[in-house]
């Protein structure tokens, strides 16, 4: 039995099979001959001499651009951590139009370059983009070469899963790359991580399990965000820690029933949703960084009708009844100097697509 990630000794043979002698006459046509990823098959020949003498087609696949949206947990209820080391959680995730993009291009070997405001993300097998295209190259039994180029606007460690977003949109466009089905990518995207599932989907799904299980949850209507991102991260693992400690000390147990976000979802308002936003995370976040609770007033004060950490923080979100009362809030939060900056953004948003 082949473990998932290893590579598969048949494939590797068979690549390194010759191409079919009727068509390897031309010794310079060799190099530029590639197999298919899948089926092990030789490019066929076709008009593009492209230095082969007219024989073989050079099939260089295209680059590839994928656009990928951030999350907000409209609800996240954390349950106790289960034998897998894994938090049990009961979550529902929206997408929002705040994009990263990801542009994959066939290159000699692995490399990742940053754009955007990219402060502290690695460039290297720590980034989760990275280690995506090594786990779809190892399941698709190809080299990963591949030139990722990754333009950033999903604030870093901020809880809105940038790093998983990135991930997601990596498979997608290297699985484009190396002709991979896309009913094979949530697999691969649950073993990278138990956010990098829903940026594929993205829209409004319940999250169970440790996040990966998902169920898309309709909505009729868009809601209007506005997003204060912090000048710090927090990390993620620390905030589930603080929960723990929290826990112990006897603050109030997980919420780990979504019904009532589930319900007002369908057609309800942006005030029936406001309502019922829940974060367990949130009193952790606090206690990380205290200063949130004063974005949180702050977004109060001037109109919000709910705001909520997102995720493990420290980006607050906030709801608004429309979208002048978005620009609004934001332009008040601006003045004010609440927070390193804002964004305004609505919801839901499509899971990574093509756009190049
Ligand atoms: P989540 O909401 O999933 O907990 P987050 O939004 O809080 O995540 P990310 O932006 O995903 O946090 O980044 C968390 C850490 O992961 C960063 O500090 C960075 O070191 C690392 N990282 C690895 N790959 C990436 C990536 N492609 N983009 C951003 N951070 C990355």
């Amino acid at each position: 039995m082949r473990i998932r990630g290893e590579r598969n000794p048949d494939r590797d043979e068979r690549s390194r099979e010759e191409p079919p002698a009727a068509t390897r006459t031309c010794r310079q046509a060799r190099s530029d001959l590639r197999l298919h990823p899948k089926r092990s098959q030789w490019c066929e020949r076709g008009s593009d001499p492209a230095g082969c003498h007219g024989r073989y087609s050079r099939r260089v696949p295209p680059s590839i651009r994928i656009r990928v949206p951030a999350k907000v947990n409209l609800h996240l209820g954390v349950g106790p951590v289960r034998a897998n080391g894994f938090h049990e959680l009961v979550t529902v995730f929206h997408a929002v139009d705040l994009f990263d993009e990801v542009l994959a291009t066939p290159a000699p070997a692995l490399s990742l370059t940053l754009r955007g405001s990219a402060d502290g993300v690695p460039t290297d097998s720590q980034n989760l983009a990275w280690r995506a295209a090594i786990l779809l190259a190892a399941h698709a039994g190809v080299s990963p070469d591949v030139a990722l180029e990754i333009t950033k606007a999903i604030p870093v460690a901020g809880g809105m899963a940038g790093g998983s977003a990135d991930a997601a949109a990596t498979l997608v466009a290297c699985a484009a790359l190396w002709d991979v089905p896309s009913s094979e990518l949530p697999a691969l995207a649950a073993e990278l991580g138990s956010d990098v599932t829903f940026p594929l989907l993205g829209g409004t799904a319940l999250g169970t399990g440790r996040g990966e299980i998902l169920r898309p949850v309709p909505m009729t209507q868009t809601l209007q965000w506005v997003f204060v991102l912090a000048d710090h991260g927090i990390s993620t693992a620390e905030a589930f820690r603080e929960l723990d400690r929290q826990r112990e000390a006897g603050a109030p147990p997980a919420a780990l029933d979504a019904a009532p976000m589930t319900a007002a979802l369908p057609d309800g308002s942006p005030h029936a949703v406001a309502a019922v936003l829940h974060n367990d995370l949130q009193p952790a976040a606090l206690a990380l960084a205290p200063a949130l609770a004063d974005t949180l007033r702050a977004g109060a004060k001037h109109g919000a009708l709910a705001g909520i950490v997102s995720g493990s923080g420290p980006t607050c979100a906030f709801l608004c009844a429309d979208a002048d009362d978005a620009a609004k809030l934001a332009a008040a939060l601006d003045a004010d100097g609440v927070g390193r900056a804002t964004r305004v953004a609505s919801g839901p948003t499509p899971g990574a697509t093509r756009v190049g």
